[in-house]
């Protein structure tokens, strides 16, 4: 080993990074160019692009009892990673090998949805079972892609290492029980020179039934793989250059932010920047380990580097805008509340049993009602299930009513500088005034590194724009 080589990399490609020939050449040179600078290199993978979405809507449509697009579904799935294989592997035998494997999982693919159809239900179970398939495809043709080109690899499948609850579509994994299996199973494999090409997304009971960390998940996985391997840093490749001031599709303008606190990148992932899973933040800094946002199209950009906590105020307040679309509020509300105890508790827990997570809670200043948003389509269930726990209440006149609103957004700023700005909410205020844009309710992140405000769905893009208009990079 070179004396300053540097120790132990896990590199995570998303779904467009392995999307097509081009996308998957990029990962060959970026792999390839890692291995030489590190003793040893994981890679992650998402399936190609689209086809977890693919994989989920076959298995509710044949839920619903319609089988009619079954088969060139899987005639799709099976040309598109063929088409892959065959772009970077020659050997007929190779090729031979890798599709055999494919077409196990594909077969195996068609009996879960057949289960499905057949019980006329998806059961979340069946739904993980369904839509890890297309990880456990992506690492066979990248892994073979690598070996082609003349790099040590092996395709894993995150079943046999990622030890997770049976808390389906989103489960939680079990830190020590992957940590064995991790060093039984992958720390050989390194010490060997290979390069693990393990499926993001996916995991497995410790009975070995699949389970998903839930969608966009793959982010996690790297995450706790490289806890668990104690890396020394993380590369998150995707098809941006890096953590950007604003989701680039909504806010061309959008600029790389070279450096982020975890905090800050937390806050962001939380409020709907979907370039990193939230859930990945937390062992990566419980490690210490370095992370990076990286565009595998354009490898030679910085992208952005996540450092530790301390606020950089010189970096600029404002730092970034999220949106989190798709919300409505539901308020509870009574001139009685004030006397009934325990109001808060009640309603939370009451949400909590239908499922459901609540994105944002927002004061009132008297205490006369309670105010949360939920994801629109469960805003009605939630209504009804408020009425019920607080029937008593109702009846009596304590709680007046509990409603949900129209459509809205959360729009958030994000930046540690904040904290100690004076003036920041006035500016935000501002600057969504000046646009006409009513302010429905307002939140701060309890770690102030961030402000949310809930605006009508249809102000999304222009109170999107007026804040963008506050960041100074
Ligand atoms: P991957 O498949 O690589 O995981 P994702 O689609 O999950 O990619 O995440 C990358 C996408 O996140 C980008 O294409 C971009 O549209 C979106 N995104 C949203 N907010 C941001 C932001 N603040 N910075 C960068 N990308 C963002
Ligand atoms: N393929 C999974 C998804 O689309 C996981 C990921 O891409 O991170 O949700
Ligand atoms: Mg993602």
């Amino acid at each position: 080993m070179h004396p300053h080589s540097r120790r132990l990399l896990v590199m995570k490609f998303g779904g467009t990074s392995v999307g097509d020939a081009a996308a998957v050449q990029h990962v060959l040179d970026i792999v390839r160019e890692a291995r030489a600078a590190w003793s040893a290199v994981v890679v992650v993978a998402s399936a190609l692009s689209g086809v977890t979405e693919t994989l989920l809507s076959q298995a509710y449509k044949v839920a619903q009892g319609d089988d009619s697009e079954v088969e060139t579904t899987l005639q799709y799935l099976r040309e598109r990673h063929q088409q892959l294989l065959t772009a970077f592997v020659s050997d007929q035998k190779m090729q031979q090998a890798v599709m055999g494997e494919i077409d196990q999982l594909l077969q195996r693919l068609a009996s879960l949805w057949q289960a499905i159809a057949v019980l006329g239900e998806a059961s979340p179970r069946a739904l993980d079972a369904v839509a890890g398939m297309g990880e456990r495809m992506s690492v066979r043709i990248l892994a073979a892609a690598l070996k082609a080109s003349g790099i040590q690899a092996e395709a894993i499948d995150a079943t046999d290492i990622i030890v997770t609850d049976n808390q389906f579509q989103s489960a939680h994994p079990d830190i020590a029980a992957t940590q064995a299996k991790v060093d039984d199973f992958l720390r050989p494999r390194l010490m060997n020179g290979v390069v693990p090409v393990v499926t993001g997304y996916i995991g497995a009971t410790p009975e070995g039934i699949p389970t998903t960390l839930g969608r966009g998940g793959s982010d996690y996985s790297a995450a706790i793989l490289a806890a668990a391997l104690q890396a020394d840093e993380v590369w998150i490749w995707t098809d941006v250059n890096g953590v950007m001031t604003a989701d680039p599709r909504l806010i061309p303008e959008a600029q790389t932010i070279p450096r982020l606190t975890y905090r800050e990148v937390a806050e962001l992932a939380y409020f709907g920047a979907k370039v990193l899973h939230p859930k990945t933040i937390r062992p990566i800094i419980e490690a210490g380990i370095r992370l990076r946002v990286l565009n595998t199209f354009n490898p030679s950009h910085p992208g952005s580097e996540i450092v530790g906590d301390e606020p950089t105020i010189l970096d600029g307040v404002i730092k970034a805008v999220t949106a989190v679309r798709h919300q409505r509020l539901i308020t509870v509300e009574g001139r009685g509340m004030l006397g009934v105890p325990g109001v808060a508790a009640r309603t939370f827990t009451a949400v909590a049993r239908t499922g459901t997570s609540v994105p944002l809670i927002s004061q009132a200043s008297s205490e006369q009602s309670i105010c949360f948003a939920v994801p629109a389509d469960t805003a009605d269930k939630i209504v009804a299930a408020l009425e019920q726990e607080f029937a008593q209440e109702i009846k009596r006149r304590d709680i007046d009513r509990v409603w949900a609103s129209d459509e809205v957004v959360i729009l958030t700023v994000v930046g540690s500088g904040m904290q100690h700005t004076p003036g920041v909410a006035g500016r935000v205020f501002g600057a969504l005034g000046a646009k006409g844009i009513n302010v429905i309710a307002i939140a701060q992140g309890s770690s102030e590194v961030s402000i949310s405000l809930v605006v009508k769905a249809e102000d999304l893009k222009l109170g999107l724009l007026a804040l963008h208009e506050l960041i100074k990079i």
